[in-house]
C-alpha cells in the first residue's frame, strides 16, 4: 500500500491530495491547521474530519508521519536534549533551552526584558537539518559521525511539533526561538530547509524574526538566503581569524575562503534592525589569543554584525581543549574595544552533553550534543 506522510505537505500540496480524494479543497486547510497549527500526530485525533473520510485515510496509508521522541535527557539547568526517531530507525538531536535566546528578541529589545510576558514562556528550540553531517569541522562531534541523509521539511518541523507538544507550549502565544544549529549543514540541505522555515512560519506561527540557521559557510546558499521572502536571520561559523587556521579548523574554508564567506556577509541584505551573527568556537591556544581577535576585528569591521563567542564543547574524539574564562573575555573585550558586540555563550546542558552530536554519538557508543549555548553570559 502506498504511504502517504502529511508532515512536510504545503498547502498547495494538501490542497491537490484533497483534489485526488474526491474532497473539497477546503480539507487541505483542515488538514494544515490541524498538523501544524494544533500539532495533532493522528489522522484519527483530527476531529475537524468526517469520521468517514478519516477511516478511509487511514485504510489507503495516509500518516500525519510525527517523529517519536525515543529518549530524553534533562540537564540541570533546565536544558532537555531529546533524541528523536524518525520513521527509518534514524535519530536527530532536538534541545530545548528554557529562557535561551540569542541576546536579541527580534523585535528591537534586549533578552531579559519582557514586560507583557511572563518569562517562563520563553526557550529557544535547536534543530538538526541533516542525520549526522558532511562539513568535517575538527572540532566538532556531528562531523565525527558522517553524513547519512537529508532530513525531510516533516522530519525537520516534526522534532518542533514533538518538543512543543512535549513541553506543552503553543507559539505564538509562548514566546519560542528556534535555532538551525543542530546536527547537520542546514545549507547542504537547502531546499528542505527552507521549506521548514515556511511551514514553521505559516503552520506552526513561530515568527521568521525568530528563527536563526547557522551554516559553516556554504557561500552560494548565503546569498539564495538573502533572496527568499520568508528567511530567518543569519549566522555564520567564523570560527578562525584566518585562511590558513580557518582551512585547518574547517576545510570547507578550502572551497569557500574567507575572502568569498566575508564578501557574502557584506553582500546580505539585512532588514532593518537585522544583525548579522559570526559564531566563533573558541578552542585552548589555537584561535583565542589577542592577534586573533584583532584579526577578527578587522575581518568584520563595517558590516552590522555581532559575534557570540563559545568557548568548545569539549567531548570523546576531539582533540581540542576548552580555554580558561579569562582568555574568553579578554577575547571579548578586544572586540567590544573594536565597536563589536561581542557575547559569551553560557554552556547548556553540560551534564547531559548537550553539544551537537554528543547525544547521539554517546547513545550510539553506549547509550548527543547542540553547541547552541544560548544564553548570553556577561558581557
Ligand atoms: N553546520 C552549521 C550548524 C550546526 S553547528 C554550522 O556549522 O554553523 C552550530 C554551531 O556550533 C556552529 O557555530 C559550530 O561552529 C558550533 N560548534 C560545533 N562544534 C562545537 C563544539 N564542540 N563546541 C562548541 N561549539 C561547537
Amino acid at each position: 500500500m502506498k504511504q502517504t506522510i502529511i508532515l512536510g505537505l504545503d498547502i498547495a500540496e494538501l490542497t491537490e491530495l484533497a483534489q485526488e480524494w474526491g474532497e473539497p479543497p477546503f480539507r487541505a486547510r483542515q488538514i494544515f491547521e490541524s498538523v501544524y497549527g494544533q500539532r495533532l500526530t493522528s489522522i484519527d485525533s483530527i476531529f475537524t474530519l468526517p469520521a468517514k473520510l478519516r477511516s478511509r485515510l487511514n485504510q489507503s496509508g495516509v500518516e500525519v508521519g510525527a517523529p517519536l521522541i525515543e529518549k530524553k535527557f534533562v540537564s540541570s539547568d533546565g536544558t532537555v536534549r531529546y533524541l528523536i526517531a524518525l520513521s527509518d530507525g534514524q535519530t536527530v538531536e532536538t534541545v530545548w533551552m528554557p529562557e535561551g535566546d540569542d541576546g536579541e528578541t527580534g523585535d528591537g529589545t534586549e533578552a531579559g526584558e519582557s514586560p507583557t510576558r511572563a518569562r517562563m514562556s520563553r526557550a529557544t528550540i535547536c534543530v538538526s537539518s541533516q542525520v549526522g553531517c558532511a562539513v568535517a569541522c575538527r572540532f566538532c562531534l556531528t562531523a565525527l559521525l558522517g553524513v547519512k541523509r537529508n532530513l525531510t521539511a516533516g522530519e525537520i518541523v516534526g522534532q518542533v511539533c514533538a518538543v512543543l507538544n512535549h513541553q506543552q507550549v503553543s507559539p505564538p502565544n509562548d514566546r519560542v526561538n528556534l535555532v538551525f544549529m543542530g546536527m547537520g549543514e542546514p545549507f547542504l540541505n537547502y531546499d528542505n530547509f527552507i521549506k521548514s522555515v515556511r511551514l514553521l512560519k505559516d503552520g506552526v506561527g513561530i515568527p521568521e524574526s525568530r528563527m536563526t540557521v547557522s551554516t559553516a559557510g556554504i557561500v552560494p546558499r548565503i546569498y539564495d538566503l538573502g533572496l527568499e521572502a520568508t528567511r530567518p536571520k543569519l549566522a555564520i561559523s567564523l570560527n578562525a581569524s584566518n585562511d590558513g587556521l580557518r582551512t585547518k579548523l574547517m576545510p570547507i574554508n578550502r572551497k569557500w575562503n574567507l575572502e568569498k564567506l566575508i564578501a557574502a556577509a557584506k553582500d546580505f541584505p539585512l532588514r532593518p534592525r537585522e544583525k548579522l551573527t559570526f559564531e566563533y568556537v573558541l578552542l585552548n591556544g589555537v584561535n583565542d589569543s589577542a592577534v586573533n581577535a584583532r584579526e577578527v576585528v578587522e575581518l568584520i569591521r563595517g558590516l552590522r554584525a555581532k559575534v557570540n563567542l563559545i568557548a568548545l564543547n569539549p567531548g570523546p574524539g576531539i582533540d581540542f581543549e576548552t580555554p580558561a574564562p579569562d582568555k574568553v573575555l579578554e577575547f571579548q573585550k578586544i572586540l567590544i574595544a573594536a565597536d563589536i558586540p561581542a557575547f559569551i555563550r553560557r554552556p547548556r546542558g553540560r551534564d547531559i552533553y548537550a553539544a551537537c552530536g554528543q547525544l547521539k554519538r554517546t547513545v550510539e557508543m553506549s547509550s548527543a550534543y547542540c553547541h547552541a549555548s544560548l544564553t548570553d553570559g556577561p558581557r
